[in-house]
């Protein structure tokens, strides 16, 4: 699919329409400045004719002085011309930065396990960086330049056909040669920026698993890895550097070509006594001025060149849609919500429900149904009443996160219903769901900023007091205590000294500040400090409180909280039921657990 006509011309409209009165000064400045380039030389031959013709000393003074006013004011309407360039390059391009952010965190969870970190932001800055010259210059340099060449030969025409015709004639051979030399210069370039992407890439994804790739010992790997890339990528450096050498070499020679043919001319004319030495001179400065604007649309043209590629992925990124489907207005109860599955089918990468994916449905063509076994989540069935609490066991991979994943619509699923408060969750707006449901993993996410957001994610409303109460409540006071500038302290990428468990209990914090109808809880399967232990225990007794919980436990003791116990196995629940009477019944599962004194076998 290419980049279409249509596109680009939207993409000025949106960004640029809110910045007309600086597109407005821009152009005039533009065109102002232009439009003196051609005037200037005119003073220049009258000072030199009248020099010659030895015209009075003021005279000649007058006119150096309107030349060099000309001058200052070209320069500084170039220089106001930079000013709105740059200002709209900027705006324009960070309301599309911010558009590209905003559109990539409303995608599925799927899309960002299948674009890497690295990739995204090379997305949203790195291609919208070279952006800005389409914005701010593009069609204003293209046009105004265009409009300065036709200037200075329609004078050059004015002055003598014979001058206007063969630099008419050198200016076109000169687009012609430079934009065929151009298009060698394009491919090396274009593969240089994809090394360089995937160079950035590979910095990335090692710089966050460094510790796992210390530990494992795969370093030799890495570097390898890494100057194998780097080795490509000198490769392909030299190649298009050469090119654009060889673009260079050609110009220079090109435009010395050309003020040959300007003095030839000029010569020939002067011998004829068809013009002046002045004029000699004007067509001397013309064709020298034809330069300028003929390397400027040739160097406008390239980095349109280069942009287009960038512009291709930014329409391709803004056109990728969410796999889930819209939600609907349905709005949820407060206090604690029930939680039902009615056969709910789910695998990861397969099709939604209803066609929105052209997937498979009941009804559906069975040829196209991928094979059951293939399903993360088969035929769940199970039904939480509102205050009660589920204890969730398995193996690792039987499908437990993958449970709590679709209770917040991370993923939508293939069959079967998901209600909340008897509410179907596909029906509730995409941006209410975190509002009432809590969910607290074991890879708790600190945030580089003040203690306060990370824990009330930017929510002004939650006061001071309400916060300390909270923390005081799971025993954090004394770390906040600890801490330089209490609720103002900057955590960082070091989690501002957070043990595992604080960091757990920190994520309990705001599951308890945002107070939803359920809690889902991943406990932490590491070993605590006894003492951290008890203020889990009495936190997570505090947070069951008047909600429903789900909690994929790892220790007997949480079990026993539990109304109801699902054990899953393979992605299907092998045993669900009441807590007591499962554990009253010796042949269950869960009364085999038991009595084996251990959960750890399954988590
Ligand atoms: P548990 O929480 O019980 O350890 P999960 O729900 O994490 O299990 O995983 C269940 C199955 O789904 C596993 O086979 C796992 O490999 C697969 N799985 C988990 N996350 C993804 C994902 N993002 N994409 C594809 N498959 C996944």
């Amino acid at each position: 699919m290419g980049t279409s006509r249509s596109f680009y011309r939207q993409l000025l409209t949106t960004y640029l329409r809110p910045l007309q009165r600086q597109v407005l000064w821009l152009a005039l400045t533009l065109l102002g400045s232009i439009g003196l380039q051609v005037l200037n030389p005119q003073l220049l031959r009258y000072f030199i004719d009248a020099a010659v013709a030895a015209a009075p000393q003021r005279v000649l003074g007058l006119v150096a002085l309107g030349f060099v006013a000309i001058a200052l004011v070209r320069h500084g309407l170039a220089i106001a011309a930079t000013y709105f360039g740059e200002t709209i390059a900027w705006s324009a391009t960070n309301t599309l930065r911010l558009d590209l952010a905003r559109h990539t965190l409303n995608l599925d969870l799927a899309f960002h396990k299948a674009h890497t970190p690295g990739e995204l932001i090379e997305r949203v800055d790195g291609d919208v960086d070279a952006l800005s010259r389409f914005f701010s210059q593009f069609v204003l340099q293209v046009v105004g330049n265009g409009l300065l060449v036709v200037g200075v030969l329609a004078v050059l025409w004015w002055e003598d056909w014979r001058a206007g015709l063969g630099l008419s004639l050198f200016a076109l051979v000169a687009l012609g040669v430079l934009a065929r030399l151009q298009a060698l210069a394009v491919a090396p370039w274009r593969t240089y920026r994809q090394i360089s992407a995937e160079f950035y890439s590979f910095v990335a994804e090692y710089l966050s698993g460094l510790e796992d790739i210390r530990a494992n010992g795969a370093v030799g790997y890495v570097m390898h890895r890494f100057y194998r890339i780097l080795r490509r990528w000198l490769a392909v450096f030299h190649r298009a550097r050469f090119t654009s050498t060889l673009l260079w070499g050609s110009t220079v020679g090109l435009f010395t070509m050309g003020n040959a043919i300007a003095l030839a001319l000029g010569a020939y004319l002067w011998n004829r006594n068809a013009i002046t030495i002045g004029t000699v001179y004007l067509l001397f400065y013309y064709a020298t001025l034809l330069q300028d604007p003929i390397e400027r649309i040739r160097e406008e043209l390239e980095q349109f060149q280069q942009a287009a590629a960038s512009l291709q992925r930014v329409q391709d990124l803004l056109s990728h849609r969410s796999q889930l489907r819209p939600g609907g207005q349905a709005v949820l109860p407060t206090g604690p919500l029930s939680v039902k599955f009615d056969g709910v089918w789910f695998g990861y990468g397969e099709k939604g429900v209803d066609g929105w994916m052209g997937g498979w449905v009941d009804g559906s063509d069975s040829s196209t149904r991928p094979p059951i076994h293939s399903s993360t989540l088969q035929n769940l069935t199970l039904h939480l009443p509102p205050g009660q609490v589920l204890g969730l066991l398995g193996r690792t991979g039987s499908g437990k996160s993958t449970l709590a994943r679709l209770l917040l619509r991370l993923y939508d699923i293939q069959r079967g219903e998901i209600r909340l408060g008897g509410v179907d969750i596909a029906q509730l707006p995409q941006a209410a769901l975190p509002h009432h449901v809590g969910f607290v993993t074991q890879d708790v996410q600190i945030f580089q900023t003040t203690v306060r957001n990370n824990l009330t994610f930017f929510n002004a409303h939650i006061a001071d007091p309400t916060i300390l109460q909270t923390l005081d409540d799971l025993g954090l006071l004394p770390w906040l205590e600890g801490l330089p500038q209490g609720l103002d302290t900057e955590l960082g990428a070091d989690s501002g000294g957070l043990s595992a468990g604080q960091a757990q209990l920190l994520a309990f914090a705001r599951v308890f500040l945002k107070n939803p109808g359920l809690v889902v809880l991943d406990e932490a399967s590491s070993r605590l400090d006894p003492l951290t232990e008890q203020l889990i225990e009495r936190a997570v007794d505090r947070l069951l409180e008047n909600r429903t919980g789900i909690i994929i436990a790892h220790r007997l003791k949480t079990v026993e909280r539990a109304d109801q116990i699902l054990i899953l196995e393979k992605g299907q629940a092998v045993e669900y039921g009441d807590r007591s009477a499962l554990a009253q019944d010796p042949q269950s599962r869960f009364a085999r657990l038991l009595r084996a004194g251990a959960l750890l076998p399954l988590g």
